[in-house]
């Protein structure tokens, strides 16, 4: 028999299928096979088994062995990396990549077992073999004698308690016997199991129908508090009734602990945690629980949507408008697509779930290929929190220069007194955004990419948010000696040191990229805030997402129109979704909540529709809007980078790529709405300068696309990359 093989190099050149021989070796399709490859032994995946090779025998060499006995892949993640290599031109052995851990690849883990020691003699004998044994043998009748009296041990124990040697030879004698049982290295332990279990109300009912019934995907449009993850939980509990599994997506590590918690509380160990947080036995572990059947329901960020279920019965995309949806590095694939494809592959149900959904996913709504179920409030009937503007531009004019408007100072206080938690979110993170000589107009600069550096005021330092460099902060200005240099802009840093001089016995905390850089970081600080350790949590993005703070009265949004200003065809939506989700935080159980929005253009529209809480309203303006300036969704952006660490290459580069993608358009002219090629926005990040060819066509142009892919395949090396990006979410 014959095994065709992808050996596990990402080399695009090499992107091949070899034949290898099979000769004892039990292998399967989906089976790790460790293979010759040159003078080297690489691992490679099987992928197919045939009776004959098209080369003859002798130029065959035969497999040298296999890595675990049930195969690591599943027929069905064979088609999927098939699916996701031939739509997004990613290599073979890339692609497979996805479906298994870096460590677990390199070998680094496996399974981890434990032996348990037992006594392998009745009463009669027992006592021959204790009579019998010699003076000098004590220790052995000691752990005899312990293993009676205790039933079976963990021999790593009885080793310390007595000596391994004598363990071991009482196994040798066949005196005790060992049992492997399987380790399982489980992830938060300490993870609160809630297992309250709620009558649905009939609008929850109504959706899990709607689900039920449709062949399409469906999207639960509901606010937050209005009982979608109910709905998810009941969803994934009838499918482990019906013996099938279930795929949960949530956007976020920060976000998983809690809805890890709700899903553990329902399921216990039938769910598994998949995330690039934990350890690497941790991973392996879980992984191997999914894939062995033992546990039925992944849950995790985007990267669980390769998990080795089968016969999986419903797939759940909460907070499905997150970016973090779409994987901006390579390899480039969009998670809703890749759900769709296992939904239909197992005949399973998928949902979108969210209070602000894309305008894409609506919009499909609206034109029936996806089914919609709305929710119309919150389930405990209490109102959304009230959100209140504060102008800043009359703070300025009435002399408050602080961060902090009137109204939020109030509110702040008047939280504080009845023993409330409140929330400050703002968009930015570290002490200040740039620091600017006032003298020279100096804006300090990362020496590996064209942006300004951030000031971070606990170390100190200046650190560069794209490519982690830092620097110590100067102490006068480098270019013209003044030390006159200052911060500008506002940072969660900052915002912690003014609260604390305005509220003194207020205890905050603050949660950003900085605090929560290692594993538990974010758990740690939201358990904190959780168990009322402090009154405010101070925080960026990261504190927007689903968190319930039950005593949470209070939120204060510092730049409510920061994200107005990117420029990015969804900067209104991203400022919409951002506004709704962190008012969603006030006022989550009986308590009402509000919240104070902070802007500088209290009229903006966008604004004006998030504090009504009228998603429609924003959703049918925007679609106008985008439509007439055609953007997607009715219109696909391709942007085809160019980047090197010289110049002159990439630029060479980005001349000879045009004129191919040139070609494409001239052939296809009427489809195309935009074409020019430029300098990316940043012009240089961690050193490679950046080039983009951007371009606008109508959508259904799947052709088109290809073409662009197939350029970008063909210019990419390693001197100079070259890839695609279909509607980026950055265009930085
Ligand atoms: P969402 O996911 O839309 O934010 P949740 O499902 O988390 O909403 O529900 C919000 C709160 O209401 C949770 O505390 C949840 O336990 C509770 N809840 C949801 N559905 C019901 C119900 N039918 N009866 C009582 N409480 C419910
Ligand atoms: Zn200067
Ligand atoms: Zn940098």
């Amino acid at each position: 028999m014959i095994a065709e093989v992808i050996v596990d190099i990402a080399t695009s050149e090499l992107d091949r299928i070899f034949d290898y021989t099979i000769n004892s070796v039990p292998v399967k399709i989906g089976s790790r096979v460790i293979v010759p490859f040159g003078n080297r032994k690489i691992l490679g995946f099987v992928i197919n088994i045939k009776e004959e090779s098209t080369l003859p025998n002798s130029k065959l060499k035969p497999i040298i062995r296999l890595v675990e006995d049930i195969p690591a892949l599943t027929k069905e993640c064979l088609d999927l990396a098939n699916y996701i290599s031939t739509k997004y031109h990613i290599s073979k052995s890339l692609t497979l990549r996805l479906f298994l851990t870096a460590e677990m690849r390199k070998g680094k883990v496996r399974e981890k077992f434990h032996n348990f020691i037992s006594l392998n003699l009745d009463e009669i004998a027992f006592n021959e073999v204790v009579y019998s044994l010699k003076k000098n043998a004590e220790k052995q009748k000691e752990v005899l004698n312990y293993l009676k009296a205790n039933g079976e041990a963990l021999q790593s124990e009885l080793g310390e308690k007595f000596s391994p040697s004598t363990v071991s030879t009482l196994i040798k004698k066949g005196y005790a016997t060992v049992k492997k049982v399987r380790l399982n290295r489980t992830p938060y332990k300490g993870v609160l199991e809630t297992k309250n279990k709620v009558e649905l109300t009939s609008e929850q009912k109504n959706a899990i129908e709607i689900v039920k019934n449709s062949s399409k995907p469906t999207l639960i449009h509901g606010v937050t508090g209005s009982g979608k993850t109910e709905i998810y939980l009941s969803l994934i509990e009838e499918c482990i009734n019906d013996g099938k599994t279930a795929i949960m997506l949530v956007p976020e590590i920060a976000l998983t602990p809690q809805m890890f918690s709700r899903l553990r509380g329902r399921f216990g160990n039938l769910c598994a945690i998949l995330h690039s947080g934990l350890s690497a036995g941790e991973k392996f572990d879980e992984w191997w629980r999914l894939r062995s059947g033992e546990a039925k329901v992944a849950i995790g960020a985007r990267s669980a949507i390769f998990a080795p279920l089968e016969n999986i019965g419903v797939i759940i995309i909460d907070e499905e408008h997150e970016q973090s949806y779409e994987s901006e590095t390579s390899p480039r694939y969009v998670t809703s697509e890749l759900a769709l494809f296992r939904a239909k592959y197992n005949n399973a149900k998928l949902v979108l779930g969210s209070a602000t959904p894309k305008i894409e996913s609506y919009l499909s709504a609206v034109n029936g290929e996806f089914s919609l179920a709305t929710l119309t409030g919150r389930v405990n009937k209490k109102p959304m929190p009230e959100i209140i503007i504060a102008d800043m531009r009359n703070e300025i004019k009435s002399g408050n220069v602080t961060a902090f408007s009137k109204a939020l100072k109030y509110e702040l206080e008047e939280t504080l007194n009845s023993g409330n938690q409140a929330i400050i979110f703002l968009n930015r993170r570290g002490y200040s955004q740039k620091i600017i000589c006032r003298e020279c107009g100096y804006v300090a600069k990362c020496a590996y990419c064209d942006v300004s550096l951030t000031y971070h005021r606990y170390e100190d330092t200046l650190k560069c948010h794209y490519c982690g460099a830092t620097y110590k902060m100067p102490s006068g200005c480098p270019d013209c000696g003044s030390v006159n240099i200052n911060y500008s802009g506002t940072g969660t840093q900052k915002v912690v040191e003014d609260l604390n001089k305005l509220f003194p016995n207020a205890k905050i905390l603050r949660m950003d990229n900085d605090t929560t850089q290692n594993k538990e970081g974010h758990y740690k600080i939201l358990k904190e805030f959780g168990d009322k350790k402090a009154d405010i949590l101070v925080g960026t993005q990261m504190i927007a997402k689903g968190h319930d703070f039950p005593k949470v009265t209070l939120v204060g949004i510092l730049d409510g129109d920061m994200s107005l200003y990117f420029s990015d065809y969804r900067a209104s939506e991203r400022t919409f979704q951002l506004i709704t989700q962190v008012a969603g935080r006030s006022g989550r159980a009986d308590k009402k909540g509000k919240v104070v929005l902070q802007t500088f253009s209290p009229k903006n529209t966008v604004l004006n529709h998030a504090i009504e809480y009228d998603y429609n309203g924003f959703f049918n303006k925007e679609c106008s809007l985008r439509k007439a300036s055609h953007f997607p969704p009715f219109a696909l952006i391709l942007r085809l980078m160019v980047e090197s660490d010289n110049d002159e290459k990439a630029l060479e580069t980005l001349k000879n790529v045009f004129y191919k993608c040139k070609e494409i358009r001239d052939e296809n002219a009427s489809e195309f709405i935009y074409f020019n090629k430029m300098k990316s926005p940043v012009k240089r990040i961690n050193n490679k300068y950046r080039y983009q060819v951007l371009a606008r066509i109508k959508t259904g142009n799947d052709e088109i696309v290809d073409s662009f892919y197939r350029v970008a395949t063909e210019f990419d090396g390693a001197k100079v990359r070259c890839y695609l990006e279909v509607n980026p979410n950055s265009l930085s």
